[in-house]
């Protein structure tokens, strides 16, 4: 079924890639965007270079990148050039960074326009960014309040975060600068949520969705998929971004498995596992880790849900259920498709025989 989704405008990233242009939409119902961040230096190009590809290769549809310092800002355009994927500029107040940023074909500019400084500045920012066709995000983040919005409120309350997010919004407004999305991150996840919603209420901006400093891989995955995977199951969010304190790649791998376990993202092949119990008729773990890499390693584009079950007892049931299904049982394993037993094999060729029946889905079953 249809998931409904909160009405947003739409954004448009553009890139070009061997002489070709590309768009990427951000809001305006389409496809959620899973993006990440490099960890390396942004003025070592061919080390940046290096993590984009890979981090594209893992499925970001955008990479953004830290512009701390000058040499940053000016190896933008050769990152942009050897991108195989939209490049967002991340530029903390410094003016002159986002004006490079936007010569050097960045497709979007992560700043908060009411702290660039001066009127004139943020002027001349947005018009830039304007009459190249550039979005800004406005990422705001509870930890980086501005101070009367934090005495204001007393702490970072959802509150204090819209405040502080619709406040940028206005400066844009004030350029008729509406070319615009919206982050409110927060650590704490109820406040993640609750800072979003509100914000949802009160503005059509497409909003990037993410939980700030979330950990490492053992804490972050959960947290993001409490805050990201809540909003997204109310509709709300444009695009995601899982902040990890550990390999970048993990980041794209948990945001597409969080679309996915909404059915929000690509099409794709959605693996179930019993947990295995006392039950337990063979070595189901290692069945799953098998059919995991192999069907991510073909990257399947056909919405298929595979059922891996570890006994007879509930495990048929489960199988038969799902498009395609294996069910344990004394070292040997039926194979469903479409509820129908379409064969038997031994454990150590399960995950053989789920690509090939995923291979040949079209053709008939054999008689
Ligand atoms: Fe236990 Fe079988 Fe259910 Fe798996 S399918 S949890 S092994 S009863």
């Amino acid at each position: 079924p249809q998931r409904p989704r909160r009405h947003s405008r739409q954004v448009t990233l553009r890139h070009t890639v061997d002489g070709v242009e590309h768009e990427t939409k951000i809001g305006g119902g389409a496809p959620i965007t899973v993006q990440s961040m490099t960890t390396g230096k942004t003025h070592d190009v061919e080390g940046c270079l290096a993590e984009v590809r890979e981090l594209a290769e893992a499925g970001a549809d955008v990479v953004r990148v830290a512009v701390p310092r000058p040499e940053d800002a000016d190896a933008l355009s050769a990152i942009v050039a050897g991108s195989p994927v939209p490049i967002v500029a991340d530029i903390h107040f410094n003016h002159t960074y986002a004006l490079k940023a936007l010569e050097a074909g960045v497709a979007k500019v992560r700043i908060n326009p009411g702290n660039i400084g001066k009127p004139e500045w943020e002027r001349e920012v947005l018009r830039a960014a304007k009459d190249k066709g550039v979005p800004i995000r406005i990422g705001v983040n509870g930890g980086s309040l501005e101070k009367d919005i934090l005495d204001k409120y007393g702490y970072p309350r959802p509150e204090a975060l819209v405040e502080s997010a619709l406040r940028h919004a206005e400066v844009c407004d004030r350029e008729d600068f509406q070319d615009v999305v919206i982050s409110v991150k927060h650590s704490d996840v109820y406040f993640m949520i609750q800072s979003y919603r509100l914000l949802a209420e009160q503005t059509d901006y497409p909003l990037h969705l993410g939980v700030t400093e979330s950990g490492s891989m053992k804490t972050g995955p959960i947290k993001s998929s409490i805050g990201i995977g809540s909003l997204l199951a109310d509709g709300i969010g444009d695009t995601i971004r899982v902040s990890l304190a550990a390999d970048s790649v993990n980041e794209v791998k948990v945001g597409h498995q969080i679309l996915k376990s909404l059915r929000l993202g690509r099409p794709g092949v959605n693996v179930i596992a019993c947990p295995t119990c006392g039950r337990l008729a063979g070595d189901l773990f290692s069945v799953v880790d098998e059919v995991e890499e192999a069907v991510a390693k073909r990257g399947f584009e056909r919405d298929l849900n595979v059922a891996l079950m570890g006994c007879a007892v509930n495990g048929p049931g489960e199988a038969a259920g799902a498009d395609l299904g294996v069910s344990l049982g004394r070292g040997r394993a039926h194979v469903f498709k479409k509820g129908e037993i379409v064969g038997t094999v031994d454990q150590d060729e399960i995950a053989d025989a789920v690509i090939d029946l995923i291979e040949r889905w079209d053709e008939p079953a054999a008689s």
